[in-house]
């Protein structure tokens, strides 16, 4: 079962992954974008860590929710409110149980991709984050591990797609042959989800 400190465990480890990436993050935004994704993504899960902290939320979903609002709230970008809905809509699908099952976790972070789908009008072969979420999450079905490695391969797979949302769509062609920002990052949320759960 997945409890309250899993769900702190695996925005601790996002938050990590991000400072860890963020140059190279905002480098894949340099190319196809305007070089702030990493410093976006920093902003948002340094906040994330800070209201953690501070507010102390109950369960799983509590926690989800909290987080996605602060999301929201902290990053200007187009990815702030895409990963804001994802985790708060993924939080909202949990409910209030205080612990969870893997399979329940898969049903709502499918609702959660879905909302992001529904907000940003995009699909999967857009060259966005949905590229690397959609695999992932059905991908989990099987396993953590099995999820971590559909994400990551969606991000690689975004490299020969042309953009069709986002900044980098104004591009055309020229965003032929650079890996999504977005997907790379939604690659390390996935990544360190797997990793909390010892995958
Ligand atoms: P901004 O483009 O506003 O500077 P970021 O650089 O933080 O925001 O995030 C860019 C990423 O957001 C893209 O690489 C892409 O994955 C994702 N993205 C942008 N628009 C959409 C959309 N409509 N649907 C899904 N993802 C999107
Ligand atoms: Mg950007
Ligand atoms: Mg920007």
């Amino acid at each position: 079962m997945l409890d309250t400190g899993f769900f702190r465990g695996w925005l601790t480890a996002a938050a990590a992954a991000v400072e860890r990436e963020a140059d190279r993050l905002t480098e894949l935004d340099s190319a196809i974008g305007d070089a702030d994704h990493g410093s976006n993504m920093q902003r948002g899960f340094r906040a994330v860590m800070t209201v953690l902290e501070k507010e102390q939320p109950a369960g799983p979903g509590a926690v989800l929710i909290l987080a996605g609002r602060q999301l929201i709230s902290t990053v200007g970008g187009a990815s702030g409110p895409l990963y804001g809905t994802l985790l708060r809509r993924t939080g909202k699908a949990l409910g209030d149980a205080t612990e969870v099952t893997s399979a329940q976790l898969t049903e709502a972070l499918r609702t959660g991709v879905a909302a992001v789908a529904q907000l940003g009008g995009a699909k999967a072969g857009d060259k966005t984050m949905l590229d690397a979420l959609e695999p992932a999450v059905e991908a989990l079905g099987t396993s953590f591990a099995a999820a971590a490695e559909a994400a990551d391969q969606g991000a690689l797979a975004t490299v020969p797609l042309q953009a069709r949302k986002g900044r980098a769509s104004y591009l055309g062609e020229r965003s032929i042959g650079h890996q999504d920002p977005g997907a790379t990052s939604s690659a390390l949320l996935i990544g360190a989800l797997a990793h909390t759960a010892g995958a």
